[in-house]
């Protein structure tokens, strides 16, 4: 299997190094390279996403991320982000999954993620109006709320499908849709919810819900309000998958160019998202559990200063190396 590293910028490249080890750990038998992404691509080759790196995300098994940008690149023709962006498209992960759990919490947001809000036609009217429009093919929704319906039938059989629908023409379409797919599912209970009302019940009691599946403006909110019930920006994992291509890991933060460099960024949200990696791009669920296990026990004992911990980026990795030795040792749950 190979995997295709691309630490980016600012922190990125400290919490991949500490993923890359710990993949390496769990699964011996992986090839990972690393390629370059963002303003180190830009620096390096002039482009945020060199064909280099689109040759060898596309010909892998999963890609594992970091994040991109950093300083002021006005000056180049395409800032760091780009790369990014052209990467989710060319691969067209359209399915952006964020799990979010603790405290009771054990939830998955499906965000549509090529499509919506952010992708629709958007400019400036002679008399200086400016708008974004809202748009969606019935494929387009119908892929990701079939991705929200398996991820449902393989956990606890429910599915929330989160839209609009009282304002939005393309929140009805969406529901319709959501409907007539569910008569392929008759083992997962489908129910709709308004944004507005699944916001509030998130807040209040995020518990009540497994799989959400949403538009990609709404599912980026959703999610980050998950997020911030559920450990913060430094544990916020992703993955990113579409119909036959790679999927794309990456953690939910950014470049963080706060702490860039002090060797204190917290790896978890990247390593959570190696987990995801292993689950559903190597198609290895056990070695997935085995990493969130082990992760679970060492973040028990310690993490970094975002978490209230004293520890280094490095030594979070050193703890959960010697907590999966000492799990293969005793013959741990997935050992
Ligand atoms: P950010 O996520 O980089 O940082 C927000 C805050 O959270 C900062 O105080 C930072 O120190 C903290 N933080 C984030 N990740 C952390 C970690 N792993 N450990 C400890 N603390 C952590 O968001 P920002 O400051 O708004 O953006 C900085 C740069 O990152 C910008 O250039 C932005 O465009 C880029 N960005 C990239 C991605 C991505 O690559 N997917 C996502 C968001 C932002």
């Amino acid at each position: 299997m190979n995997v295709v590293l691309l630490p980016g910028d600012g922190i990125g490249p400290e919490v991949v190094a500490e993923a890359a080890r710990v993949l390496s750990v769990v699964e011996p038998g992986l090839t990972l390279a690393e390629h370059a992404i963002g303003a180190a691509a830009i620096d390096a080759f002039g482009d945020p996403l060199p064909d280099a790196t689109l040759q060898a995300c596309r010909t892998a098994d999963a890609i594992l991320m970091g994040a991109v940008g950093a300083g002021d690149y006005a000056w180049s023709a395409r800032n760091p982000e780009d790369g990014m962006f052209a990467l989710r498209r060319e691969l067209d992960v359209y399915a952006n999954l964020r799990p979010s759990t603790g405290d009771g919490i054990d939830l998955m947001i499906v965000r549509e993620l090529v499509g919506g809000l952010y992708f629709g036609a958007r400019g400036t009217r002679p008399d200086g109006t400016v708008f974004d429009t809202c748009e969606y093919h019935p494929d387009q929704v119908r892929r990701v709320v079939r991705k929200g319906f398996e991820l449902a039938r393989a956990r606890s059989g429910r599915l929330t499908s989160v839209d609009k629908a009282n304002v939005l023409a393309t929140s009805r379409m969406w529901r319709g849709v959501a409907d007539d797919l569910s008569a392929e599912f008759p083992d997962v209970t489908l129910d709709h919810l308004l944004v507005d009302t699944a916001a509030m019940r998130m807040v209040q009691d995020p518990a009540q819900f497994d799989v959400i599946v949403t538009e990609n403006t709404f599912g980026d909110i959703l999610s980050d309000i998950a997020a911030a019930l559920t450990g913060g920006l430094g544990e916020a994992a992703s993955a990113c998958l579409s119909d036959s291509g790679p999927g794309l890991f990456e953690p939910v933060h950014g470049t963080a160019p706060d702490i860039a460099g002090r060797g204190v960024a917290n790896p978890t949200a990247t390593i959570r998202s190696a987990a995801l990696l292993l689950e559903h791009g190597l198609g290895n669920p056990e070695a997935a559990r085995r990493l969130d296990a082990a992760l679970d026990r060492v973040t028990a004992q310690g993490g970094t200063p975002d978490q209230g911990g004293t520890w280094t980026t490095a030594q979070v990795g050193d703890a959960l190396i010697a907590d999966l030795a000492a799990d293969k040792e005793v013959g741990g749950v997935g050992a």
